[in-house]
């Protein structure tokens, strides 16, 4: 057991949990025990809750310039333990090292973006809105904030958050995810080197005990949460009734609209790797192609045929393009998915129930798997399966396919692939999904924009990353003065 039990990180200190209730972490391709997790008992988080309070005072007073030092010294250490951090969330994750390298950069990204908060936090103000009268906006952090996050970006998503908040004068507790905590107690030890003042930032593991506790503690003042949709809008709910700020990001089912005129070898290699990348358990991840008319039959054959030809196995082997899925259970909820879309009528055209990896008969694989003829309203078109399973619907035209996306619960992501820019324009302007790609399969957005997300995808205003993380973490007071 490499990690061993992992322990809170509370007051700047590690503290082993007094929790009797522990879980394994197991690597999802060797079936390894890596570490165990504590599920922390009330008194821990509440012990965090009163270590972030008590460290907010001096923290807000520390000029921004010496706050935003603390950021670059934190990239330093992240850039010198990049690889390390790679191989960890390959690890408990089981997605392939160039995935996980991604995942990191992504995270040092949100650090570099954050250490500009000597102007991102400033204010404006107006010369005489009345005679002898000027008005000034002054922009303030608002005290202890936390985070809940997934499995499927360990190291990553808590990075969409912390950095702008610390930035911006508030502190921080992070809840990894039960399931992949151990890159994030990596970046803890990191950020432990840092020197940040004790209880700037604080990290406590478990599940849904863990998270009522920050939920409905009178000094945290505002939560992210990233995951699946219904924990998303009881999140946002509990939130609210308890008079908290929240921005939710929740469950996707993206569509990737792919019209007669586009350029259809590209076109392949895209969607090959949005639908399976990280197998498939990514919210910006491609569930649906929505091939209108003729691409339809020349898409499938060379989506199967390239498919069919990804190599699957462990993350850090050579050459390897898909890793397994997370754990059982979720192979299990997958697999179930397949059966189900068979009993809806849907065709299998690309099976991943077969596929074996030899040197890893413990790891939870399942090849690339594509359905053909399904239709918007089966489960399997509606429903996230979070796993390497492609629809393909046939629709007549571009307004059918806006319908079809427009009818889905979701508004996380969508993409056209097209050489028209009419359509283009067209598809940016209506359609109803926070984050659009332009002959784009994964439409991430770079740090210095908002990570977008809407219908049941998003719960709140403001969303992760650049300018929208910097207002959720502060408020702005308005002073209006004269001088006699
Ligand atoms: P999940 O909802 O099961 O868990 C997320 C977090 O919520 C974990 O920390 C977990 O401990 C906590 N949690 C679980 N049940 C809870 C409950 N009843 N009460 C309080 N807290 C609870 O999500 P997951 O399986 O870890 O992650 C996958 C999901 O995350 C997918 O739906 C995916 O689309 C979504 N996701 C969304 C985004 C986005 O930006 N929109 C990004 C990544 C992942």
């Amino acid at each position: 057991m490499q990690f061993g039990t992992l322990r809170n990180y509370i007051d700047g200190r590690w503290l082993a949990s007094s929790s009797e209730h522990l879980q394994e972490v197991r690597d999802p391709a060797t079936g390894e025990l890596l570490a165990r997790v504590p599920f922390s008992t009330v008194d821990e988080v509440n012990q965090a809750v009163a270590a972030a309070q008590d460290a907010f005072g001096e923290w807000r007073e520390t000029p921004p310039l010496v706050r935003a030092r603390t950021m670059f010294r934190l990239k330093e250490r992240m850039e010198e333990n990049f690889e390390d951090l790679a191989r960890t969330i390959v690890l408990e994750h089981g997605k392939i090292i160039d995935e996980a390298r991604g995942e990191v950069r992504r995270a040092i990204e949100n650090v570099e973006v954050a250490a500009g908060i000597p102007s991102l936090m400033m204010g404006y103000n107006a010369e005489d809105i009345a005679l002898g009268i000027d008005e000034e906006t002054v922009i303030q952090p608002l005290g202890v904030f936390c985070c809940v996050a997934p499995f499927n970006f360990p190291a990553m998503v808590p990075f969409w958050f912390l950095p702008y908040a610390v930035a911006c004068g508030d502190t921080y507790i992070v809840k990894p995810s039960e399931r992949c905590p151990i890159s994030q107690s990596r970046l803890y030890e990191l950020l432990d080197e840092v020197d940040f003042p004790p209880g700037v930032v604080n990290l406590v593991h478990g599940g849904r005990d863990v998270v009522d506790v920050l939920l409905t503690h009178p000094d945290v003042v505002g939560v992210s949460f990233v995951g699946s949709t219904p924990v998303g809008r009881y999140i946002y709910r509990t939130a609210a009734a308890y008079g908290k700020r929240a921005q939710c990001q929740a469950g996707a089912k993206n569509c990737l609209v792919v019209l007669p005129d586009a350029v259809l070898d590209k076109t392949v290699a895209s969607i090959l790797t949005s639908a399976f990348g990280t197998a498939g358990q990514r919210c910006l991840a491609g569930a649906l192609v929505l091939a209108v008319g003729e691409v339809y039959e020349p898409l499938r054959e060379a989506l199967v045929e390239a498919a069919s030809r990804l190599k699957l196995g462990y993350g850090l082997d050579e050459g390897v393009q898909m890793g397994p899925v997370v754990s059982g259970q979720s192979l299990e909820r997958i697999l179930g998915y397949i059966d189900l879309g068979l009993e809806e009528g849907a065709r299998l055209v690309l099976d991943g129930r077969g596929v074996r990896v030899p040197d890893y008969p413990q790891g939870h694989f399942l090849g690339p798997t594509i359905f053909d003829g399904v239709s918007p309203d089966m489960a399997i078109a509606r429903q996230e399966i979070f796993g390497p399973v492609l629809g393909i619907v046939a629709v007549d035209d571009f307004e059918q396919a806006l319908e079809v996306i427009a009818g889905l619960p979701y508004g996380n992501a969508a993409s056209l692939f097209t050489s028209s820019g009419r359509w283009a324009r067209e598809f940016k302007y209506r359609v109803r999904c926070g984050n659009v790609g332009i002959n784009i399969g994964i439409a991430a957005p770079m740090a210095t924009f908002p990570f977008a997300g809407m219908k049941d995808s998003f719960f709140g205003d403001l969303h992760g990353q650049g300018r929208d993380g910097i207002q959720f973490f502060t408020d702005r007071k308005v002073v209006i003065k004269r001088w006699f």
